[in-house]
């Protein structure tokens, strides 16, 4: 018997019942999304074209700490959660470390990932305010099929634009949002101007996050009764996916413990911002000081080295303004990337918090990225998602100098997702074919000399 069980899971009534916004707690504020017509800041009201009203609340909203999570809402989360947090005793052996290591495993749902907190979200409050359809881009496809799931259970139609790569390699992707009734267009696509000029200037483009953020966006603006979501980076994803923290500090305190270390993947930072907000808080208000860290990609590096700026939010740069740590909007990750996480941008948030000091970053080579994921499953049975492996990559360096040293620390890392629709990705690493890539400091200055220049601000 040992003490500590290998899941624990919440019951009912131990589950949040409200979402944490972090910023209520920030010394600092991020600083304001400015419109990039005439760098005025963005008001609430400005965002009602391309959001619903609620959702354009919360992502304005600095000031209320716990916000309710609605009781239907609640009752979808059932079907999923809680998460289980796990302690990963197999890999801890394989390690011989004296670390103890927990992770919270976001991937048993249909998306695969943490994307449905949000997801569902989203859709309640278009629903609610009366919206007819909705659009949105996905990348790797968990934020597509998310969607697409919340949207088929609330019966509102939904338009997703796929980065054309991960479309043309993720075919079963496809027909799970299809199977939720969700309509699939290849981004960049001849359907928008944002497309078509993109296509014109480079008509072989893989397509990136950001282009098909700006079809989305401007498909919402131009048809009657749609709006956009989208399933990372802004305020109002980070406040949905709080759920992630909330929990597993819940469940940590059941079993005595706290984490030494948080460890997150980092793509547009919503998982990170979700798993790290009560901890955050914690060393916010001087309670605890836990090490952050986040985990990214060094083919898309855009904490460790890219400029804290104010950029366009998506390539057609139809989007306002945020100040983020960005590779420029124009920076599209190589397309030989598996590894998720290719957004060009990070959470003003998480940005904000990093610029501060409150917050550490690591960049890893998908090759180790790799290596540490099949290691993992291995140990733990869980097939991980390239994306959710860059946080084992991390959790396993961490523990491995806990064996060096002798220290015996408490991490806690975000397991995200499963990768059973990666293993294209899997397939090349096994047979050797996978290679990093990492961007030059030209190809990085190509990007940087992109950015939008603001009078008297940068
Ligand atoms: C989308 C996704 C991520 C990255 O997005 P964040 O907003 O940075 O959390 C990580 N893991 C999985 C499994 C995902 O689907």
């Amino acid at each position: 018997m040992t003490k500590i069980p290998h899941r624990l899971y919440l019951t009912e009534d131990q589950m949040p019942k409200q979402w944490y916004n972090l910023r209520a707690d920030m010394k600092e504020l991020p600083d304001p999304m400015l419109n990039p017509a005439d760098f005025r800041p963005v008001k609430e009201e400005d965002l009602y074209p391309i959001f619903c009203k609620e959702l354009a609340h919360q992502e304005m909203d600095n000031e209320t700490r716990y916000v309710d999570i609605p009781e239907e809402i609640q009752d979808f989360y059932k079907m999923y959660r809680p998460s289980p947090l796990i302690r990963a005793y197999n890999l801890e052996k394989a390690l011989d470390t004296p670390a103890r290591i927990y992770y919270k495993f976001e991937g048993n749902n249909t998306s695969g990932s943490h994307k449905l907190n949000s997801a569902i979200a989203q859709a309640y409050y278009a629903k609610k305010q009366g919206l007819t359809s909705l659009t949105t881009e996905t990348g790797a496809g968990q934020w597509g099929t998310a969607l697409a799931e919340a949207c088929s259970y609330y019966g509102i139609p939904l338009t997703v634009y796929m980065v054309k790569c991960s479309y043309e390699q993720k075919p079963f992707r496809k027909a799970v949002i299809q199977t939720f009734d969700g309509e699939i267009i290849p981004s960049p696509s001849t359907t928008t101007n944002a497309g078509r000029a993109i296509l014109e200037k480079g008509p072989h483009t893989t397509g990136s996050l950001g282009c098909a953020i700006s079809e989305a966006v401007e498909k919402a603006v131009t048809t009657e009764g749609c709006r956009y979501v989208l399933g990372s980076v802004l305020n109002q994803v980070l406040l949905h996916q709080s759920i992630i923290g909330l929990e597993s500090k819940t469940a940590m305190e059941l079993l005595d413990e706290y984490p030494d270390i948080v460890i997150g993947c980092a793509g547009g930072g919503s998982n990170l911002g979700g798993l790290i907000a009560p901890f955050m808080q914690d060393k916010l208000t001087g309670k605890a000081s836990p090490r952050i860290v986040a985990v990214e990609p060094a083919s898309c590096p855009s904490l460790t080295r890219g400029r804290y700026a104010y950029d366009f939010c998506d390539t057609g740069k139809v989007t306002p303004l945020a100040r983020m740590y960005t590779l420029g909007c124009g920076f599209i990750p190589s397309a030989n990337h598996a590894g998720g996480l290719r957004y060009h941008g990070m959470s003003p948030i998480l940005s904000k918090l990093y610029h501060d000091g409150y917050m550490e970053a690591v960049a890893v080579e998908q090759t180790k990225v790799f290596e540490a994921a099949v290691f993992f499953a291995k140990q733990e049975t869980i097939l991980p998602a390239p994306e959710s492996s860059h946080a084992i990559r991390a959790a396993i360096d961490e523990a491995v100098k806990c064996r060096e040293t002798g220290e015996a620390k408490t991490i806690l890392f975000g397991l995200t997702g499963t990768g059973y629709f990666d293993m294209n990705a899997y397939s090349s690493y096994l047979d050797g074919t996978m290679k990093d890539y990492i961007p030059t400091d030209e190809d990085l200055e190509k990007a940087f000399a992109e950015l939008p220049k603001i009078p008297g601000i940068q």
